[in-house]
């Protein structure tokens, strides 16, 4: 990823629109960026409309595997979860192959960097291993995520069968595994707590000292569904968000996946304290999941990512309006985010709460940039509502990470 040369896009999206831009590159990252010039000699031409290159913030791989494959069974979250977790035995081998079909799945749609919330740590290391080496075949930059998991539930019960290869046994433990994780270039190690419900409150200090102590980026699964609200204020006496203030976890190196059954002082809580927020609408629908107060908590300071979670639809265009065409629903009010915010989420917002200096098309960035064409568009007038609204991750022809081209159709 430190590549060199120069790309000259016909359209291009520097946070407004741009014409004829050349884009130059030198060990893997933007030297510089020049609007309204011809295309020297010795360019990469990029026709149609080249934009950041964007990150998808929330992943299980492993779970492409329930596409198509569960949708006859019906029943709520919980059950869902429960034949997810047969999904789960995996041999190193196959999960090195099968993540590379999901990376390379990925970068077709635009994905230039991935976050994997990774739990399955029933060999040691050996998966959170195969998903970076399956990232470094394909090309794409790797988070890996690496989440602590030690209980059943937030009354201490302990794991079921299935869950018990996701448990290191305690946090000290799970600490010295992922000290022999390292990042390289391309890879990130970071942290996540699993959720309130998998982690208790000492636990959790142990992994968000652990990440702070190196500057690492940590993630949690926050209020995904009514059942851990309830179960948090039963055993806490406080909603999950507040149960993360009480122990300090909160801040602006955390990221909230889902955030959807908020009350008022948690969305304050999360905006003061500056927490990303990452949306996952195509999994949270077909999960049956409520919609959560995004207007409210960017409104209140959070910034927003977007992630493809299940992996059911791996396309972060769609994600990106989804969400705000779910908050409609919700609602009845339309545009409730303009477009610009909704690719901000899909890239640049992404990219940091992944610990990349990526997803902007400026000098010293990671140079990672997507183009987007459709044979009948007509571009020339449109800016970022036709990029969220009229593009999918299908129309992506040509897709460079750190310099080098790794989509070209
Ligand atoms: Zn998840």
């Amino acid at each position: 990823m430190n590549g060199s040369g120069k790309w000259h896009a016909e359209q291009a999206w520097l946070g407004r629109h741009a014409a004829n831009v050349l884009i130059d590159v030198e060990g893997g990252r933007i030297k510089s960026i020049e609007e309204d010039t011809f295309a020297p000699h010795d360019a990469t031409v990029l026709k149609g409309w080249t934009i950041p290159g964007m990150a998808n913030a929330h992943s299980h791989a492993f779970q492409r595997l329930l596409r198509g494959e569960i949708e006859s069974g019906g029943g709520d979250f919980w059950e869902w979860r429960e034949r997810m977790y047969r999904f789960t035995d995996w041999l190193p081998a196959d999960y090195f192959k099968h993540a590379r079909l999901v990376f390379r799945e990925m970068l077709e749609a635009g994905i230039t960097a991935v976050g994997e919330f990774h739990y399955l740590h029933g060999h040691g290391n050996e998966l959170g291993e195969a998903l970076i080496d399956a990232a470094r075949e394909e090309g794409i930059r790797i988070t890996l995520i690496d989440a602590c998991y030690l209980r059943g539930g937030l009354d201490g019960r302990p794991l079921e069968t299935e869950q018990m290869s996701f448990s290191d046994g305690d946090a000290d433990a799970w600490a010295r595994r992922v000290d022999d994780l390292s990042d390289t270039d391309g890879a990130r190690i970071a942290a996540a707590i699993h959720s309130v419900r998998a982690v208790d409150p000492e636990s959790m200090r142990i992994v968000a000292t652990y990440a702070r102590e190196r500057g690492m980026p940590l993630h949690i699964h926050l209020a995904e569904q009514v059942d851990e609200v309830s179960e948090c204020a039963r055993i806490e006496n406080c909603s999950p968000a507040e149960l993360l203030e009480r122990e300090g976890i909160l801040g602006p190196d955390l990221t909230a996946i889902h955030a959807i059954e908020l009350g008022e002082h948690d969305v304050e809580l999360l905006g003061n304290n500056r927490v990303s927020i990452c949306a996952c609408p195509t999994t949270e629908r077909d999960l049956g999941d409520s919609v959560g107060p995004l207007r409210q908590l960017v409104d209140a300071g959070c910034a927003l990512t977007v992630g493809s979670d299940s992996n059911a639809v791996i396309d972060m265009l769609e994600e990106a309006r989804s969400v705000d065409l779910d908050q409609r629903r919700l609602t009845n009010r339309r545009v409730l985010h303009q477009p610009g915010e909704l690719l901000t989420a899909a890239t640049v917002n992404g990219m940091r709460a992944l610990g990349w200096e990526a997803g902007e098309l400026k000098p010293g960035m990671l140079a990672d940039f997507v183009t987007l064409e459709q044979p009948r568009s007509l571009w020339r007038e449109l800016g970022a509502a036709y990029l969220v609204y009229g593009f999918s991750g299908r129309d992506v022809t040509n897709v460079v990470v750190g310099g080098e081209t790794v989509v070209s159709r």
